[in-house]
């Protein structure tokens, strides 16, 4: 089994849902006593959530690639970015190691083609939703047609992660606010699925609430990296 190295901190209320997760799929691969080989550089990511908002991500770019070194150079096999949005920077980091990156919308991708679903509404950050780094992949390297929200649900969806979801806070009110949202984009935007692009929005919505094909790219990215791990 290769050794995983995972940037995470971004926000650790994700990064502790892949800690579980790998070993979790480990375990249900491996059986016994097997768990995931991993290293974890965690941030605090207040110093990267300001450089986001200043879109400063060049000075976001000089943390990330730092740390990704030294996890290379701690042993790690492979690179895991615990985030969708610091997925802006995939290249940049790819470009600064000499281990492969496993990259959470490339494995996203490949879940929404093998589900024979092709518009997928895409929830997360106003800089995934917003810039071209994400939807872009998704259509030219797939095909897809990822459909975000409005102005005022991008808003929505965006305060919800950063004042609520990375704080620890799950709401009712934001639950349905989310839930309304993929309503309101089914029937006027003729979406068929739902890209939770964020890592933290599976602690407030899931399959359960829709009747719609859900992509978690929390657990669609952990499963990459084990598929990834194992080979
Ligand atoms: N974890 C989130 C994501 O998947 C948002 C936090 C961040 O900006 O990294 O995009």
């Amino acid at each position: 089994m290769k050794t995983l190295g995972l940037l995470g901190g971004m926000s650790w209320e994700s990064s502790a849902i892949y800690y579980r997760l790998l070993n979790e799929v480990v375990r249900e691969r491996l059986g016994g006593l097997h768990s995931a080989k991993l290293l974890l550089w965690s941030f605090d990511f207040a110093e990267i959530a300001e450089r986001q908002h200043a879109g400063d991500w060049e000075g976001a770019g000089v943390l990330l690639v730092a740390a990704a070194r030294k996890l290379e150079t701690g042993g790690a096999q492979g690179l895991v970015i615990c985030t969708n949005t610091m997925h802006k920077l995939a290249d940049q980091m790819q470009a600064a190691v000499s281990i492969p990156l496993i990259h959470i919308a490339d494995a996203t991708a490949r879940a929404v083609v093998d589900a024979g679903v092709r518009r997928p509404a895409l929830l997360a950050t106003r800089f995934t939703m917003e810039q071209d780094f994400y939807k872009g992949r998704l259509a030219d390297k797939y095909g897809l047609e990822p459909v975000v929200p409005d102005q005022a649900g991008r808003d929505m969806v965006h305060r919800v992660i950063y004042d609520e979801l990375c704080q620890g806070v799950i709401s009712e009110p934001s639950k349905t606010a989310y839930v309304a949202e993929i309503g309101r984009m089914r029937r006027d935007e003729k979406i068929d699925s739902v890209i939770m692009g964020c890592t933290e929005i599976t602690m407030l919505i899931g399959q359960q609430d829709f009747d719609v094909p859900v992509f978690d790219t929390t657990r669609i990215h952990a499963e990459a990296a084990i598929d990834f791990a194992l080979s």
